[in-house]
């Protein structure tokens, strides 16, 4: 508490507070005071109400108050792809639905798709995310209306573009995103390559300069499956990781989806190069692209962060079931039920993601001074008693729809499950409508 009678806009009182932060203090009954982007006090209620005088208060009793989750690789828009192929070979899906689908894709598409995916992302506990798709001035767009928080980036490949045609114009384009959106409370932009079997050497190294030039992250889908690593191999003599070794992008400053096909010189370059990792477990599994070593990678002290891919092949945004899937997962893989422990999987879904995007310094815990990115889980519901662990209910019971109060940037954009910045009919009504564009019915 800085002072006595400290302004604040918006009070959270009488919760059970996980600050996650470094000593991991939790208070109950407590809460956490903001003012304007800011969290500028936490602590138990008692302290809170007789210190803070707020412009409003939100009683949240029964309820968690924690930092919001990071959903740190997805495809927004592809949404409204949602359930349109599903159970297919890989090949079959991307060649005969995803591709024709996306060559007919228009910049209004990929931001109303995108709405749908913040909605989505807002109602489930999500307060940041990560993206790679076309359109992308679309997708800064929409996060910015939605109020959510956003790292961007157009996808950029060898072939041509149906947003922006010539690799050289997508190179342009990227770069003025980022001078566009350079200084945005929410939305930071980042340049975003495909994958090392879609884009030549010299169109990675020249995103790595253009990356490096404006100091944002480059992120790159790599070693998503086998045939991944086997054309690259076949291509360049090396596998992938070790590739983008060769050329010189592996640092702390790229964001490596994926992740699952590696051998052993693979993880230590990764480990080295202190690599930001972001593993996607419902994708892999739907895709059987295969398990990605992800408690070898922790282990080794990469730092993975939690991503849900596009709802393409997920076929939801909701992080709390995805943590659920990852935890579950890493423990058959290992044939051990301590592999990947909730705390574990918690974390990845949260500080590790908020780290890998390049926030770990001002998200990822319920802390004064940190931006107010928070959400309250209201625990008064029958699948959420008794409680013991609240841990173990939030990656093993919660769901995404358990999700009461989200909080971005200090503003509160759901209240009591109502979405605040956006007219929620509007937007699933846009996306039904574009589905019958998509596949006529
Ligand atoms: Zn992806």
């Amino acid at each position: 508490m800085h002072s006595e009678n400290t302004h604040a806009d918006l009070l959270l009182i009488n919760g059970m507070l996980l600050t996650m932060d470094a000593d991991d203090k939790q208070f109950n009954p407590g809460g956490a005071a903001i003012r304007g982007e800011q969290i500028i006090a936490v602590g138990p209620s008692r302290q809170l109400e007789a210190n803070v005088q707020a412009k409003k208060v939100l009683d949240v009793t029964g309820c968690v108050i924690m930092p919001g989750l990071v959903n740190a690789h997805t495809h927004a828009a592809m949404t409204l792809f949602r359930g349109l192929a599903d159970d297919l070979p890989l090949m079959d899906w991307l060649q005969n639905y995803i591709f024709p689908a996306e060559q007919n894709l228009t910049a209004d598409m990929v931001y109303w798709g995108t709405m749908l995916a913040c909605a989505e992302m807002i109602l489930s506990g999500t307060t940041t995310f990560c993206d790679m798709y076309l359109f992308e001035h679309k997708v800064a767009e929409a996060a910015r209306d939605a109020g959510i928080r956003a790292l961007v980036g157009e996808v950029l490949y060898d072939f041509p573009s149906p947003h922006y045609g010539s690799i050289e114009n997508g190179l342009k384009f990227t770069e003025s995103l980022i001078e566009e959106w350079k200084g945005d409370p929410l939305v930071r932009v980042a340049v975003e390559p495909h994958a090392p079997y879609t884009c030549s050497p010299q169109l990675l190294l020249r995103c790595q300069a253009l990356a490096e030039r404006h100091g944002v992250p480059l992120i790159t889908h790599l070693s998503e499956n086998q045939n991944e690593v086997d054309e690259v191999l076949k291509n360049y003599g090396h596998r992938p990781v070790a590739h983008l070794e060769n050329l010189g992008l592996l640092n702390s400053g790229l964001i490596a989806d994926h992740c699952v096909a590696l051998d052993d010189r693979d993880m230590e370059l990764l480990s080295s190069r202190n690599v930001q990792v972001v593993h996607n477990p419902e994708s892999n599994m739907k895709l059987a692209s295969g398990i990605a070593p992800v408690c070898r990678l922790l282990q080794m002290g990469v730092n993975v962060g939690l991503g849900t891919d596009g709802c393409a092949s997920n076929n939801d945004l909701d992080l709390f079931g995805e943590m659920d899937s990852c935890a579950k997962l890493h423990k058959v893989a290992n044939m051990d039920s301590t592999a990947l422990s909730a705390r574990s999987t918690l974390k990845m879904a949260i500080q590790n993601g908020a780290k890998a995007l390049g926030l770990g310094d001002r998200i990822g815990e319920v802390s004064p001074g940190k931006w107010a990115d928070l959400i309250v889980v209201d625990f008064q519901k029958p699948h959420l008693v008794p409680l013991y662990e609240p841990t173990s209910q939030l990656v093993y019971a919660c769901r995404g729809a358990d999700v009461r109060h989200t909080i971005i940037h200090g503003r509160l954009v759901m209240e009591d499950r109502q979405l605040l910045s956006m007219d929620l009919n509007e937007v699933m009504d846009r996306a039904r409508k574009f589905s019958q564009i998509i596949r006529p019915l």
